[in-house]
């Protein structure tokens, strides 16, 4: 029996999309973004599948310390670092790098004393995106700061981050690498600039670690482009069942607020995925879904645990028959747009109740 709703993963195309990061970052390592579940995929599944990475991220520590007592035992950055003691203890403790972008930061490693296994660094600039990091001048005097500190591994490595990356007609990114690239020239640590917009869109970026989350999922971060257009492979899809078909009159609604009215006769159909499953909410009449493989039309609200769609094009289906709702043949860019979202969302959304069927 096939589950109601569930998530394919297919995680050769994990190892696929790596392989592809490194043709487009050829004399970069690869520190493979794996925060928040890897993007909903499963975190210990995707980094076991990511064994010929050559580093992982996550957002927190709490993130890190799960994968080195799941084995893992390959660098692991941890991109907010730690914010209180207690947290920089576990991050010594389990080895895991941090990024430091806070002058709190910098107190706390100046009050630790030298512990055996020293604690390796990021020293995050802020080139623009006015979120983490030090600008201009505090930035230098950060790392000379650090350069003191005896618990610290050197040399400090370097690391920014694009805000706009996805637009490549806006030369902001071109502005962060150059900032970047100007202060950093004179020092010895690795660097890092590129999230998976700056590898695709943006080559000749000169540094030692690419930082790809979306592409390893096999999604484009562009606009109007899928990750087949860059040779990805998509990782996961959703699928689940048409539970009934009925026929409903021209003029009538159909579900929560009557939003939509048929234009003609319908035959409809009712899948059951919502949002209580994952299933944005927001996705608009008309979003392709696929019922036995071809496409039909969204119509009315997502409701918690069903949707509906127009099956006047097959009027032949019936309840058990297979859906898809992204992947497979349905690129999940295309729904995050009819979602007026991104792709990420969508990943990172499914819920718990949705079962995970792996390859
Ligand atoms: N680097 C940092 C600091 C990030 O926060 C992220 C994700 O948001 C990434 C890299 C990976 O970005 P993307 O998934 O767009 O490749």
């Amino acid at each position: 029996m096939t589950p109601a709703a569930y998530v394919h993963l297919d995680l050769d195309a994990v190892r696929h999309n790596l392989a592809q990061v490194k043709r487009y970052a050829p004399n970069n390592k690869v520190m493979a973004v794996i925060k928040a579940n890897a993007y909903g995929h499963g975190i210990t599944r995707v980094a076991k599948a990511l064994e010929q990475a050559d580093g992982l991220a996550v957002a927190r520590v709490d993130e890190g310390v799960r994968l080195r007592k799941a084995g893992f035992s390959q660098p692991i950055t941890v991109l907010q670092g730690f914010v209180c003691v207690d947290e920089l203890l576990l991050m010594l403790q389990h080895q895991l790098d941090a990024v430091v972008h806070t002058p709190q930061q910098i107190s706390l490693l100046q009050q630790q004393s030298a512990a055996d296994a020293g604690l390796s660094i990021w020293l995050k600039m802020d080139t623009g995106m006015n979120r983490l990091g030090f600008k201009g001048a505090d930035f230098n005097a950060a790392y000379q700061q650090l350069l003191d500190c005896p618990l610290l591994k050197q040399p400090i490595n370097l690391i920014t981050h694009f805000a706009n990356a996805d637009d490549l007609l806006d030369d902001k990114t071109r502005r962060q690498i150059d900032r970047f690239n100007e202060v950093v020239s004179g020092y010895p640590g690795q660097r890092s600039i590129a999230n998976s917009a700056g590898i695709l869109g943006w080559p000749g970026i000169v540094s030692d670690w690419a930082r790809p989350g979306l592409m390893l999922y096999g999604c484009s971060p562009f606009a109007g482009k899928t990750g087949a257009d860059f040779g990805l492979r998509p990782v996961m899809s959703l699928h689940s069942r048409l539970i009934a078909v009925k026929n409903v009159a021209a003029g009538e609604t159909v579900g929560y607020s009557g939003t939509w009215q048929c234009p003609t006769d319908t035959r409809l159909g009712v899948i059951s995925i919502g949002y209580g499953d994952g299933y944005h909410r927001h996705t608009r009449a008309g979003a392709p879904v696929l019922v036995n493989g071809r496409r039909v039309p969204l119509i009315g609200r997502v409701s918690m645990d069903m949707i509906t769609v127009d099956l006047n094009s097959q009027p032949a289906a019936q309840p058990g028959d297979p859906v898809t709702l992204w992947g497979d043949g349905l690129p999940v860019e295309e729904i995050a747009r009819h979602a007026d979202t991104i792709p990420y969302t969508l990943l990172c959304g499914i819920t718990q109740r949705v079962q995970i069927v792996e390859h």
